[in-house]
């Protein structure tokens, strides 16, 4: 077996297979699967009733809204008693408040008032 060394000169961000239909990032998702996002309206594809596969999203390796979410700051504490070590998690909730879904971006912009 070879050895690889302990030190990564470039730090990658943590990108993960989909939970779901297990795609690796950068593929589209699997047909049935619960991650993927209908990419004309940025909603579950599972409900979106389009048929087909035409409006398949690709998995990015982050779970879909959470780029987004720490790009705007949306983030919210993990709960009430989390302690102030614990990472902030994605508001997921807000994003959808506040944003629409660009389907020539393909991501979720905050809607201009
Ligand atoms: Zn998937
Ligand atoms: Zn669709």
């Amino acid at each position: 077996m070879a050895t690889e060394p302990d030190t990564d000169p470039k730090p990658e961000p943590k990108l993960t297979p989909c939970p779901d239909c297990a795609v690796r990032p950068g593929r589209l998702h699997l047909h049935g699967c619960d991650v993927a996002r209908c990419a004309d309206t940025g909603l579950q594809r599972l409900g979106c009733g389009h048929g087909g596969i035409r409006c398949n999203t690709v998995w990015t390796g982050l779970w879909p809204g959470d780029a987004e979410c720490f790009e705007y700051g949306f983030l919210i504490k993990p709960g009430p008693d989390a302690s102030p070590d614990l990472e902030p998690l994605p508001d997921i909730n807000r994003l959808y408040m506040e944003c629409d879904w660009d389907p020539a971006q393909q991501r979720m912009v905050r809607r201009t008032l």
